[in-house]
């Protein structure tokens, strides 16, 4: 990269962090994807005049809220809410809620930026948004849970709605949280309606949807395997995470003949030399999704190895789908994961490999599909779900797939589009950086200057 291109990213990073102190996850995915955008922009003036890159790192509006509840020994709990609506050019804002103890302003804000990018690859009509809470629902019971989610929506009810933010699951947040906020949401409005997705089948819900993320990220690992005249089939995946998109994505790399040896928690992780197959993740699910246990309860069932406070990337893989959480694979991870022959990344997660672990994957030339284009399955679902509930009309299992099968194949195409290097070399974090900006900036053109 040029030097005066250098200048002019740390230029309009030092504005972003003057305005956003201490947020440094932000800050990390701001610049991300300014190193992208700023040499694009410098050959398209028109969106340079608009400001388009200021604007765009500029949340549209920002609500933080107490959340005051009571727990089971009748003590009050106080918790922070947060709904950040990020961008809403190409239409409602959308993006999920994560319910953990490290969100803070800076982490909402960086998923919420890369939301406007991944939704805009979806093709579908869907803004930007992320929100969530400080709340921790490890250890809570049920009716717990449940007052925390119906005190959260007695907020949020005001400022989402289905055709203005519709907010969906992340971290913490599944189908009994979405189940609790909708219900309250209902009772308050008086109306039935898609206001959020990842709803029950019964209750509006879509058929896929909580496979879509973990689907996703695979069928897009396998296009980029595609690009190198290879499959799925016989090769040894690393897994991260065992919530929604871990579980997924080791269910379809399991159907298409890969071979999962790992999944984690914030605890440890298991390592399966004989791979994860449909019966042991059925007890991952049951293990995680109901009894809410530890993944160390699988290497005891399955007489397998745990590995307590790592992460799984020193175990020998040909292609690894970190799904757990930010930041996950640090520089050393990436060199250890290429050392060891590792050829593909495709990110289930949101932003789980660290700049130096990018900078590592894109200097060895393996395929590294970044969060926005990979994991973008689960938000295009979530639009798939919104025109269902429209609709009124569900659609079936293999209709949804397809259609989510269909959208994997033309985000990487689109990458592919404005990321090819030298050498038929793909560079998707620069093609889904520009790939996901320009329709969003065209229409922020068109809207003039808000
Ligand atoms: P879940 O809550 O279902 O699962 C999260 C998993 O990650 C759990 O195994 C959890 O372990 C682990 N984890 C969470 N935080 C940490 C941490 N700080 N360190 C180590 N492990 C951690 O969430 P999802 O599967 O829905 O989300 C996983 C990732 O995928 C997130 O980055 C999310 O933003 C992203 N994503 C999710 C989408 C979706 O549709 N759900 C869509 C697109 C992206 P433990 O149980 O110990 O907390």
């Amino acid at each position: 990269m040029s030097d005066m291109f250098k200048v002019q990213i740390d230029n309009f990073m030092a504005r972003i962090v003057a305005k956003n102190p201490g947020e440094s996850e932000y800050h990390q995915a701001v610049k991300e994807v300014a190193e992208s955008l700023i040499p694009f922009i410098e050959d398209n003036p028109q969106y340079k005049e608009a400001k388009i890159l200021d604007r765009i790192a500029e949340p549209e509006r920002v609500m933080m809220f107490r959340v005051a509840w009571v727990d089971d020994k009748g003590q009050i709990q106080v918790n922070r809410g947060f709904r950040i609506q990020m961008n809403s050019a190409i239409g409602p804002y959308k993006g999920g809620l994560r319910f953990h103890p490290s969100v803070n302003l800076g982490i909402l804000k960086f998923l919420a930026f890369e939301q406007v990018f991944k939704n805009s690859l979806t093709t579908l009509p869907m803004g930007g948004g992320k929100g969530g809470s400080d709340f921790d629902p490890k250890g809570k019971s049920t009716n717990e849970v449940m007052r925390f989610c119906q005190s959260f929506m007695t907020e949020l009810q005001r400022h989402v709605g289905p055709d203005t933010d519709v907010p969906a699951g992340d971290i913490g947040v599944g189908g009994r949280e979405i189940g609790f906020m909708f219900g309250q949401y209902k009772r308050i409005r008086n109306e039935f309606t898609g206001v959020l997705t990842g709803k029950g089948i019964q209750w509006g819900g879509s058929l896929i949807r909580p496979e879509a993320t973990g689907y996703g990220a695979t069928f897009f690992l396998e296009e980029m395997l595609k690009v190198k005249g290879i499959g799925i089939k016989g090769k040894v995946a690393a897994i991260s995470g065992s919530g929604n998109v871990a579980q997924y994505a080791t269910q379809k790399v399991h159907q298409l003949g890969g071979k999962v040896v790992t999944l984690s928690d914030s605890d440890g992780y298991i390592y399966d030399p004989d791979g994860i197959d449909e019966e042991k993740l059925a007890f991952v699910m049951e293990l995680k999704n109901q009894k809410r246990g530890r993944i160390s309860e699988y290497a005891d069932k399955y007489k397998v190895t745990y590995v307590a406070g790592k992460r799984p990337w020193g175990v020998k893989c040909d292609i690894a789908l970190p799904c757990a959480t930010q930041n996950e694979i640090s520089e050393e991870d990436a060199k250890t994961l290429v050392t060891n022959g590792c050829i593909a990344v495709s990110e289930g997660a949101n932003m789980p490999s660290t700049p130096e672990a990018v900078e590592v994957f894109l200097k060895s030339k393996i395929a590294f599909g970044p969060g926005k284009a990979a994991n973008a399955g689960g938000v295009a679902t979530s639009g798939l779900e919104m025109s269902q509930n429209s609709m009124r009309l569900p659609w079936s299992k293999e209709e949804v797939e397809e259609k989510l099968h269909t959208i994997m194949v033309n985000i990487h195409k689109t990458c592919v589009t404005y990321g090819i290097e030298d050498n038929n070399f793909v560079n998707y974090v620069r093609g889904a950086n520009i790939g996901g900006f320009i329709k969003v900036a065209d229409s922020m053109l068109a809207q003039g200057v808000i």
